[in-house]
């Protein structure tokens, strides 16, 4: 499949066609190419139309090619667009759907182009760290100014046909059709071909058209300020300004021919090699071991929460969002009523800032029941548990929820911790039991890990990880442990900030370096913003159950003082009521002091360097036992859940995909070094044996 050529009398319809998205594959482009050189040679022919079959125009590059040869191979984007652009017949390009990177810098050689309604067009490049590579630094301004241009470049947003048309001297959309876009196309482009041939009117191209703004240097200063401020760990925001500034200034085939070396230089930077790792990643994700995607699924139509505490609620709301009704079972008066009116009142908040219209608020509540009866779940398609951690609170719940569920209906536990296999085990039907590790605030956050337990059913799997994209999650499955893929890893990053602390750091000195690094928030803030407390009631049952583990006593001492953190005001750092800046403690200073003198140790100076090799090489030792023992299916899943979940650096590519930049043989050198520091623990940094064997073999997780 690639492209095909039909003849309506005297006009050409050339389709695009590469099933999902009519991507630009380097057969796809030669057929085009072709097809647009018979459409040339024809002299029957007086126009042609571009249309793309199924859903939409054209998703663009073909990603399968990407980073290939094949990518560039002639005829590549750039040539054919120009082979478009120079045919001496109107070229019509009829979009409808979506019209994206390549698929638009594609359109825009053509020298009309014609839309459906609700069509919505983006250059999405930057999305992956690079600049558009097919002419959309140069046509695009040309065809809507630049600063519209430079907002749809520099965002990669999509935006819809209705907005770019309604922009004042916009040369993008030459008409909206509202009927068959097809049959509309066909008449556009006749009376085209009738006007140029008798008039001889001169055919229209983009690349003729001056790109111009009345204020460019001050407006080019500003707009480079903003994408600065915006995104500084990223080069390709200011790149495509610059590469915009290069086609105002010296004209059109020098701002070509800059797009194309910045593109190219583009494609190397670590940068833009994380973000597409991230890309591949979340694709990849969806893909179950044993699960064919053909797994027919369950319908969810009604879904149901137990428990209306910080994480029902939060879960309550994902379905609400998408139109999906929701039965809420609380078993006290005051947590249910707590529960629902905050979920009204984040929705009002939304109301406020504009973000959601009244109305929409009345249609989501009006979704949801709000109930003390367990009964009332009966009905439900979908139910996730989200009671106490506690694991015999748990087992009452699903032994209830297996005499009163249908038959059929998938039962979820949102536990952190708690054997999914073992809770699946009291109910009779664990085929239908599975976790759905929501993180917290459940409506904001976009990391889901989806438990899978020794039992649990293909179609189970399936449907969840199909809801989980409706709700517009992240969804990653885990295979069942102690804490899952994040948290387990987690645990480990949290056990070396301690020794860090023990051996000289402040938790300020730390928060730093990994903010430096780019991680969102520092750990020891991100400890005082979750409660120090959570983590405190987990290390009590592991000093029972792992009694040989050590963690610093640094963390159990701040919680015997009673600093749980924000919502104490106090925690590694103090707060001042009601607010979140945090400021470094005299008290924990005092405390940590104060250790260090207890049991015998001399501070000495870390730097930034080791802080965060230290810490994101814990995480990585775990990740790939976790990998090993397959937990995780795939290296790039670990990535996403600390992508997605942790706020680990975007520009980094994950935790696996660092070490891989880095060399796993450097890794297993770092380690080596820590393991001989008489104050770290030996046994910590003792390499996984995946990672022992892949950085001996020279190989990489990713
Ligand atoms: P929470 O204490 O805020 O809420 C639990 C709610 O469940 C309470 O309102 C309680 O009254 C209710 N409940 C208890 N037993 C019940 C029963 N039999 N029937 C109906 N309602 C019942 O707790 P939370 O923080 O929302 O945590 C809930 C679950 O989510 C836990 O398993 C926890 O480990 C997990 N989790 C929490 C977080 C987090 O950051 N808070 C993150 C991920 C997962």
């Amino acid at each position: 499949m690639g492209a095909t050529l039909t003849l309506h009398d005297d006009i050409a319809v050339i389709t695009i066609n590469n099933p999902p998205v009519n991507g630009f594959s380097l057969v796809t482009r030669r057929e085009l190419g072709q097809a647009l050189e018979e459409a040339a040679e024809n002299k029957q022919i007086a126009a042609i139309v571009l249309v793309g079959a199924g859903n939409v125009f054209s998703g663009g590059a073909d990603i399968r090619e990407f980073g290939s040869q094949q990518a560039w191979a002639e005829p590549n984007l750039r040539s054919l667009t120009r082979q478009l652009e120079f045919l001496a017949k109107p070229v019509v390009a009829a979009i409808h759907g979506l019209c994206l990177g390549g698929g638009l810098e594609f359109a825009m050689g053509a020298h009309f182009r014609v839309a459906a309604p609700g069509t919505r067009f983006a250059l999405p490049e930057v999305k992956l760290g690079l600049v558009p590579g097919g002419g959309g630094t140069q046509r695009l301004p040309r065809a809507l100014g630049v600063e519209a241009a430079l907002n749809m470049i520099v965002s990669g947003e999509q935006v819809d046909v209705a907005i770019l048309q309604a922009l004042p001297g916009q040369r993008l959309i030459d008409r909206i059709i509202t009927g068959d876009l097809m049959e509309g196309a066909i008449a556009f482009a006749r009376e085209r071909a009738v006007d140029i041939g008798q008039n001889g009117t001169p055919l229209p191209r983009l690349r003729d058209l001056p790109a111009q703004h009345p204020l460019a240097e001050g407006f080019l200063q500003f707009a480079r300020n903003t994408a600065r401020a915006a995104s500084d760990r990223f080069p390709a925001p200011v790149k495509c300004i610059d590469v915009v500034e290069t086609g105002i200034r010296h004209g059109f085939e020098a701002g070509l021919a800059s797009e194309r070396d910045t593109f190219v230089a583009l494609m190397e930077s670590p940068e833009s090699r994380a973000l597409r790792h991230a890309f591949f990643a979340e694709r990849a994700a969806s893909r179950i071991p044993e699960v064919p995607e053909s797994t027919p699924l369950r319908n969810i139509g009604q879904v149901a929460v137990i428990g209306a505490g910080t994480m029902g609620t939060g879960i309550t709301m994902n379905f609400l969002n998408v139109g999906i009704p929701v039965t809420l079972v609380e078993a006290k008066p005051e947590a249910l009523e707590r529960g629902v009116n905050g979920i009204r009142s984040i929705y009002a908040g939304q109301v406020k800032k504009g973000k959601l219209k009244a109305p929409e608020l009345e249609q989501r509540l009006a979704l949801l029941q709000a109930t003390m009866r367990m009964d009332d779940c009966a009905g439900a398609d979908l139910v996730i548990e989200a009671v106490f951690e506690d694991r015999a609170v748990k087992e009452s719940v699903f032994r209830e929820l297996d005499r009163l569920a249908k038959p059929g209906a998938i039962l979820a536990t949102n536990t952190s911790t708690l054997d999914v296999d073992a809770i699946a085990a009291v109910t009779s039907r664990p085929a239908d039991v599975l976790g759905m590790h929501f993180f917290s605030p459940a409506n904001v956050m976009k990391l889901l890990e989806v438990v899978r337990g020794k039992a649990t059913a293909h179609d189970v799997l399936a449907t969840v990880m199909s809801i989980a994209k409706k709700i517009r999650k992240t969804a990653v499955v885990s295979r069942v442990c102690d804490g899952f893929i994040g948290n387990r890893m987690i645990d480990q990053y949290g056990r070396q900030s301690g020794f860090l602390l023990e051996e000289g750091c402040t938790p300020q000195q730390v928060d730093r370096a990994l903010e430096s690094y780019g991680f969102a928030m520092g750990i020891f803030r991100m400890g005082d913003l979750a409660g120090n407390d959570i983590g405190w009631a987990v290390r009590k049952r592991r000093y029972v159950e792992k009694p040989d583990v050590r963690y610093s006593r640094l963390y159990d001492m701040v919680c015997e003082l009673g600093r749980y953190g924000q919502k104490t005001s106090a925690g590694w750092y103090d707060y001042q009521p009601g607010k979140r800046d945090a400021a470094p403690s005299p008290v924990i200073a005092t405390m940590i002091e104060k250790f260090r003198a207890d049991t015998g140790r001399k501070p000495r100076d870390i730097n930034d360097e080791e802080i965060v090799h230290r810490l994101v090489w814990a995480l990585v030792n775990e990740g790939a036992r976790i990998l090993e023992e397959g937990i995780a299916s795939r290296a790039s899943d670990i990535d996403l859940v600390y992508l997605a979940g942790y706020g680990f650096p975007a520009h980094r590519g994950g935790p696996m995909r660092y070490a891989d930049e880095i060399g796993l043989y450097n890794v297993v050198q770092d380690m080596k070094r820590f393991s001989r520091n008489p104050n770290d623990d030996a046994t910590f940094w003792e390499p996984a044996p995946l990672l022992a064997r892949l950085a001996a073999e020279g190989g990489r997780f990713t």
